[in-house]
């Protein structure tokens, strides 16, 4: 039993919460907290590093990581005059799930004392991810909620001048996303993926600042410092691929911790060589919706067209 054994820290004596095997460490929740808080912070620092102030945008949805995140960057920033926080929330339209997760971000911002902004598919895209998913029963939910999402999230952002946008990815995510992306034979996305490398004209850069916290410390911290968040599971999750990229991981860190963070460091590894082949450039704007695009029409106004009627325009 974890509460048995002493901190692994010299001279605390304190029964331990949690265990971490990729680094050879058993803490107690005080050892534990100030552990996770300094990750966050240096990690912050290092993909933030030449911010100067401005708005950070901040994504939120009520459930545990970005709760987390938001709670951390307003401690670490919420002091500095020259730094404005701004929580953008994005109500898919998921029934029996995002009610839940909104009630404990506005729960969550209001006790911050954070601007919070809602903005919901149905406004942005007149359409929700429930209505999408019954009239594309082949298609997993995930890939055309996801593409919307980060499409809405991203002019938000610029909406209100943010100079960065955080998301909650946390190290399972983001590992989960480069195997994911390897496991496709498209390395080139994995320029794509937060934490941007690099800036792209009209796509507001975004930072991971939970890239080093594995899940189940996210989850751990959340509880053990009283952040408000909604643990429920969106109904359609279960049909994403990610399922099985996460079985996976969670196979290969039992067997070989410290794999998750190896994915992370092979992704940095790859970026400069990707950079090489595929200089920065300045994005065409896509024809419907006007966001950053690499062909006439992005992805979100494509995958939108496709449940529309046939022979329909996608309205700007
Ligand atoms: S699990 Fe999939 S469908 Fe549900 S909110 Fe996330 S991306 Fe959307
Ligand atoms: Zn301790
Ligand atoms: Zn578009």
């Amino acid at each position: 039993m974890l509460g048995d054994v002493e901190c692994s820290r010299k001279g605390c004596a304190l029964p331990v919460v949690i265990d971490l095997p990729y680094a050879g460490e058993h803490l107690c929740r005080r050892h534990f907290q100030a552990f996770t808080e300094e990750r966050v912070r240096r990690e912050l620092h290092r993909q933030a590093s030449g911010l100067k102030g401005g708005v950070l945008a901040v994504a939120l949805s009520g459930g545990k990581d970005s709760g987390t995140m938001l709670s951390l960057l307003v401690r670490f920033l919420g002091r500095r005059r020259n730094v404005r926080i701004v929580a953008l929330t994005v109500d898919e339209g998921i029934e029996g799930y995002r009610p839940a997760t909104l009630e404990k971000a506005a729960a969550l911002t209001s006790s911050l004392g954070i601007e919070h902004r809602i903005r919901s598919f149905h406004d942005e895209l007149q359409t929700s991810t429930d209505e999408a998913a019954r009239a594309l029963p082949g298609i997993p939910p995930c890939s055309f909620c996801g593409v919307w999402r980060r499409n809405v999230l991203n002019r938000m952002a610029r909406e209100v001048g943010a100079v960065r946008l955080a998301v909650g990815f946390n190290l399972d995510d983001l590992a989960q996303t480069v195997l994911m992306n390897l496991a496709r034979g498209e390395p080139a996305r994995l320029l794509q993926m937060a934490p941007h490398a690099r800036t792209t004209e009209g796509l507001v850069p975004r930072i991971a600042p939970l890239a080093q916290i594995p899940e189940r410390e996210v989850y751990l911290y959340a509880r053990l410092t009283g952040i408000p968040f909604d643990h429920s599971e969106c109904p359609h999750a279960s049909r994403a691929m990610r399922n099985v990229f996460r079985e996976v991981l969670w196979r290969l860190e039992e067997e070989v911790p410290g794999t998750r963070h190896a994915l992370l460091r092979t992704r940095e590894k790859l970026l400069e060589a990707l950079e090489a082949t595929q200089p920065a450039s300045t994005l065409p704007r896509c024809a419907f919706c006007g966001e950053p695009s690499s062909k006439a029409v992005c992805r979100a106004c494509s995958l939108r067209k496709d449940f529309m009627a046939e022979g329909s325009e996608v309205p700007p």
